[in-house]
Formats: C-alpha cells, sequence, structure tokens
C-alpha cells in the first residue's frame, strides 16, 4: 500500500473537507503511513471557521472544550482569549494546527470534490474534482461537514435586489459595513441570533424576519480565566476525560433527577444555577427534559419568564416566545444580549410564520402585501445539514449505485461511519452518530481515532476492503429511529429531522444515545473484530 506514496494521481486515502475533521484525519492516516490528499472547496483551512464570518460568529462551546485533545503539547501551548472564542480566533487556531502538523503540503484548496466511484475490479475510489482533477484512492473519508451545505431560501425575485444579500454560512472576508443602512436578517436560529445584536448596533435599522422564536440561553462570555476554570473543572484533559462519558461532549454534571421530583421553587433555584453557568449547561439540568412532556413544559415556563424579563415591550417579547415545539427539539442558542435588542429603537420584529416572505423586490422584503424597504439582506437561513454536504458529491459504490438514491428515503449508515455497498469509505460525523447533537470537537476525534484504526486494522489483516453489512445498518437505523422516538424530537420542525429544506424525507438524523455510550458502542465493534463489517480478502479484488 506505501509503495503508491509519491504517485501523484494514487494515494492511500483521500479526505475531503479540511475543517476539524479533515485536518486531524490527514494527522492521523500520515501517522499510519499512508499517502493522503485533502481536498477543499474553500480557499483556506478551517471548514465552518473559514465560512463563518458573520458579525458575532462565535462557539457556543467552551473553548477549552472546544478544540482538540489529541496533542498535549498543543493543547498547552494554545491560549484562548475568551470562554467562547471568536470566529477569528477559532480559525487561527486551525490555521495553526494546520502549520504545527505540516499538514498544508497534503491539502488541495479551492479544489471540490464532484464525485467519487468504487471501481470493484480494483477495490479503489477513483474521485474526481470539479475541475477535472482526478485521484486514485483505496480510502476515501468525507469530512464534509454537518453544517457547510448552507441554504438561501427559494424567494422569488432575489435576483431582482438592488441592494446587497448575504448567507452567514458563506459570509465574504472583507469586512461588510453596514453603518448607515436598513438590515434585514431572515432566521432567528443560532446564526440569526447570534449576528443580530452586533448587526443592530451597526446598522440605522433592523428588521428581524422571524418564523420560528428559539430558546436562547445567556453566553455569560468573558475573558478567560483559565487558573479559574481549572479550578471549577480541572485540567483541559480532565474536562475532556468527562465529555467523552458525557451524554452532550461536555464537562459538566449531567442529568440530576427530574425536573417534576423538584417543587416549583426548588426547580426555578436549580435552572437559575444553570442558567448563571451559562450556554449549554441547560441541556444537562434533569435527566426527563427531552422524554417527559410535563418536564419540559416546566423548563419552557421558565425560559418565557426570562424572556418576558429580558424584553421591554410585552407585545414583543410575546413574539419572542417558543411556544409550539417543546425546549431541546431544536437546537438552543447561546446569545450575548439577543433578547435586550429587542429594547433598541433601531430593531423591529416581523413575524413570518403565519404569514411568509412572499417575495423579495428591488427595494426589500414583501410580505402580508407590506413591503419593507432595505439596503442589505441577511440570510440567517441555515443549511442542508448532515446529509446536504454528502449527497452534493455524486458517490457511487458497488455497482455503480447512487449513495443519494439510497438515502433518498432517509439517510442509512452503520454507527454513522459507514454505508453497505460503500467499501473502504468512512463518514465523519455522518448521520447515525451523536455529532451536531455533542460538542463535536469530541465526536471529531472520536470518530477519526476509530475510523483510523479500523483502516489499520484493514492494512494489517491483509484485507482489501471493510464494508457495512447490509444486517448491520439494518439494525442501526432502527436502533437510532427507535431512540429518537422515545423522546419529544419529533414534535419540532427541526434541521435535526429535514424539515428545513423542503421535499428532504422527515428523519431524525443524528443519534440520541449520547457520545459516551455510543463511543463505547464503537470501541465495542473494534474489540469485537468489527462484526458489523465485511472484510473483504484481497484475493477477491
Ligand atoms: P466543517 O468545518 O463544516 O468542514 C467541512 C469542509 O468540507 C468545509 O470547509 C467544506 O468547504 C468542505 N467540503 C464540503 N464538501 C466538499 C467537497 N465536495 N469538496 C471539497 N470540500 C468540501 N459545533 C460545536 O460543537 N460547537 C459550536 O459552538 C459550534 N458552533 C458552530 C457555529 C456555526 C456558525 C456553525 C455553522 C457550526 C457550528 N458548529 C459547532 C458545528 C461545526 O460545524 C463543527 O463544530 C465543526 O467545526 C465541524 O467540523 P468538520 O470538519 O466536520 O466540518
Ligand atoms: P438554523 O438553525 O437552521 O436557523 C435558520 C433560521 O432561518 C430559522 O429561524 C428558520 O426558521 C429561518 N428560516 C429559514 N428559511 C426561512 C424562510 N424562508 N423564511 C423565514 N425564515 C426562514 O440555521 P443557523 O442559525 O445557521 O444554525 C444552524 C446550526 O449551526 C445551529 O443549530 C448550530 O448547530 C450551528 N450554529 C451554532 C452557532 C453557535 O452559537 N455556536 C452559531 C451558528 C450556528 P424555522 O425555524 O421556522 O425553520
Amino acid at each position: 500500500m506505501i509503495m503508491e506514496r509519491d504517485m501523484r494521481d494514487t494515494v492511500d486515502a483521500v479526505v475531503v473537507g479540511a475543517g476539524f475533521a479533515g485536518l486531524y484525519a490527514l494527522h492521523r492516516l500520515r501517522g499510519l503511513g499512508l499517502s493522503t490528499r485533502v481536498f477543499e472547496a474553500g480557499s483556506g483551512v478551517g471548514g465552518t471557521w473559514f465560512w463563518n464570518r458573520y458579525p458575532g460568529a462565535r462557539c457556543d462551546v467552551e473553548s477549552l472544550d472546544y478544540q482538540y485533545a489529541f496533542s498535549p503539547e498543543l493543547l498547552d501551548e494554545w491560549r484562548w482569549s475568551e470562554r467562547y472564542p471568536r470566529q477569528g480566533e477559532i480559525l487561527a487556531y486551525l490555521e495553526h494546527v494546520a502549520d504545527r502538523f505540516a499538514l498544508r503540503p497534503d491539502i488541495e484548496l479551492n479544489t471540490r470534490v464532484s464525485g467519487a466511484a468504487f471501481d470493484e475490479e480494483t477495490s479503489r475510489w477513483e474521485v474526481e474534482t470539479e475541475a477535472g482533477g482526478h485521484v486514485s484512492a483505496r480510502f476515501l473519508i468525507m469530512a464534509t461537514g454537518c453544517l457547510s451545505a448552507a441554504r438561501v431560501p427559494d424567494l422569488p425575485g432575489l435576483d431582482s435586489f438592488a441592494g446587497r444579500w448575504f448567507h452567514t454560512g458563506s459570509w465574504p472576508h472583507e469586512e461588510v459595513d453596514f453603518t448607515g443602512q436598513r438590515v434585514a436578517v431572515v432566521g432567528t436560529g443560532s446564526s440569526g441570533v447570534q449576528s443580530i445584536p452586533v448587526i443592530a448596533q451597526q446598522a440605522d435599522q433592523l428588521v428581524v424576519f422571524q418564523r420560528t422564536p428559539s430558546f436562547s440561553v445567556p453566553a455569560v462570555n468573558e475573558p478567560l480565566d483559565v487558573e479559574a476554570a481549572r479550578r471549577q473543572h480541572g485540567t483541559p484533559m480532565q474536562r475532556r476525560a468527562r465529555a467523552r462519558v458525557s451524554i452532550g461532549g461536555l464537562p459538566y454534571p449531567e442529568h440530576e433527577g427530574s425536573a417534576l421530583e423538584m417543587s416549583d421553587e426548588e426547580r426555578t433555584r436549580h435552572l437559575e444555577e444553570r442558567s448563571r453557568m451559562g450556554g449549554l449547561a441547560m441541556y444537562g439540568a434533569f435527566s426527563d427534559v427531552m422524554v417527559d412532556q410535563d418536564a419540559n413544559a416546566a423548563v419552557v415556563a421558565f425560559f418565557h419568564d426570562k424572556i418576558r424579563e429580558r424584553v421591554d415591550d410585552p407585545a414583543v417579547a410575546e413574539r419572542l416566545l417558543p411556544r409550539d415545539y417543546p425546549f431541546g427539539t431544536k437546537r438552543v442558542c447561546v446569545d450575548t444580549g439577543y433578547y435586550e435588542t429587542f429594547n433598541r429603537d433601531n430593531v423591529t420584529i416581523v413575524d413570518v410564520r403565519e404569514s411568509p416572505i412572499e417575495e423579495i423586490t428591488p427595494r426589500g422584503l414583501r410580505v402580508g402585501g407590506v413591503e419593507h424597504e432595505v439596503d442589505a439582506i441577511v440570510f440567517a437561513t441555515g443549511f442542508d445539514a448532515m446529509t446536504g454536504a454528502v449527497t452534493a458529491v455524486d458517490l457511487r459504490g458497488r455497482a455503480g449505485a447512487s449513495l443519494a438514491q439510497k438515502w433518498s428515503a432517509g439517510p442509512r449508515t452503520y454507527l454513522g461511519l459507514a454505508v453497505a455497498g460503500f467499501p473502504n469509505l468512512f463518514l465523519v460525523t455522518g448521520p447515525g452518530s451523536p455529532s451536531v447533537l455533542s460538542n463535536m470537537v469530541v465526536s471529531i476525534e472520536q470518530h477519526v481515532d476509530w475510523i483510523a484504526d479500523a483502516i489499520a486494522h484493514v492494512r494489517d489483516s491483509g484485507a482489501a476492503c471493510i464494508e457495512a453489512t447490509v444486517a448491520g445498518e439494518d439494525a442501526w437505523v432502527d436502533h437510532v429511529d427507535e431512540v429518537a422516538s422515545s423522546t419529544l424530537v419529533h414534535r419540532a420542525n427541526s434541521w435535526y429531522l429535514g424539515a428545513n429544506v423542503p421535499g428532504k424525507p422527515r428523519v431524525f438524523m443524528p443519534y440520541m444515545g449520547g457520545v459516551g455510550p455510543y463511543a463505547q458502542r464503537c470501541d465495542e465493534e473494534a474489540r469485537g473484530g468489527y462484526a458489523g463489517f465485511a472484510l473483504t480478502p484481497t484475493d477477491r479484488r
């Protein structure tokens, strides 16, 4: 296998994407001695943090947890400045990683992979790029990101708009100055919730077009006090050790009992404490929030009170209350001054739930027959999540079968890592793994390590291919569905379910079983000799 190393168009492994997942995959595969080529559509490394440069973009997992833990030296030498790092700081970190581990020579930027076909004669993936390039690889790793296929809604008239428009997920590199402008923000998910307070400070007028209000928790961001953090949660390695066995990939204590076992006062006190911790600590407040409607309603009531406290005008506060879905069934947002932004004189909110945006006109947006004139539109409208970037590549497995076709009724994977009929293809944080329900860096490292070990196993056992079995895949898909169905997640129109993309099948895509139990399951799979996989002997090539 290693003989292929110096042949330019023939490598051991191709990795698609150079975000957290692709960079670490390259590092690990090189460590195995595999010649590896990374293709990245963007003009720089960093993935999410390369593309999402919108005002206010930052992480909502604490910096000490949202970093690689594979290298103690890297952990020691990098200094984060804030509890929740800005986009630019995370991008600088990933650029540092690319340099520190000398990854750049094996990364081809500005190169989008358009397709890859598995050749059953040679047991190799023939990978094509949009620019007409071709490379042959034994292993193909899709590190294409769960939230990398940005979606601008299909609104009539967008081409006619005379001002500038943006999507948060593909923001320009040069500074965008909204000073003196009338700006529309469409969307109030995490990207909207982060950008709205910052744009409001710069723009002359800001109009927020809201279809579904979010649950948002104050970040309680502050300059990072490493010593205080160490006293509270231990060293970064200790934090990571707890995160790896947790449900959400975070180091906070989780599942402290039922919300219904406490008196109203106790529950409020407990939620206040969680709220003061800031950010996503709220998720772990009670064990039954995601499974019991009454427990969930108690948390919803707490949020409603908080929003009413933060918003001066009661009528505006009522508009901002999430009412028609349970807490946690859409991604909870983390904000700095979001609700207070609606107390500003230059900010208005337009409800587009009952009366959707009809069209974009040359001068603005028309809703309910009223034209809202603006100079710029920011679409904070999200992504074709989890499957969009994978199915955008024309992946062909055995007998030329198309992955997009196979997934047309919903994604099917084994452990979110592999797909029956697609030998030697691996997905990083694919559908069917905890992925977007977790601190993704923890999940990415776990997946990349597992994939690297599986590839080493294939090599050491002299096999040609590793491939998920249909039986293993069917059982896993059923299990993922069963776990999701035991919770409240089907009661929301979330992107977890594909509900934000017209025509996408309504299937809950991530695995709700939790990071720790899931990793244990993956470890058992490896220890048990990859029972859910078939290993093809070399002589069958
Ligand atoms: P990405 O970072 O998305 O990288 C994938 C790369 O693949 C992209 O650069 C893309 O250009 C490239 N690519 C895709 N298709 C192709 C192709 N066909 N050819 C070539 N290249 C291709 N997660 C958290 O855990 N905590 C957070 O606080 C958090 N905040 C987020 C904030 C924003 C604004 C967004 C959008 C996501 C956030 N996430 C967060 C999720 C985030 O995506 C992950 O944490 C992580 O960065 C994903 O890394 P990745 O390498 O898997 O994917
Ligand atoms: P999102 O959560 O999908 O939010 C998109 C918003 O746009 C929703 O409010 C949606 O309304 C609205 N929308 C979509 N189409 C619309 C239309 N035609 N008319 C009116 N409104 C429309 O996308 P996102 O905010 O970019 O976040 C995606 C994910 O990325 C997050 O859930 C999170 O995982 C990650 N993220 C994290 C952070 C962070 O804080 N670290 C920041 C940004 C993103 P509906 O809800 O009604 O569909």
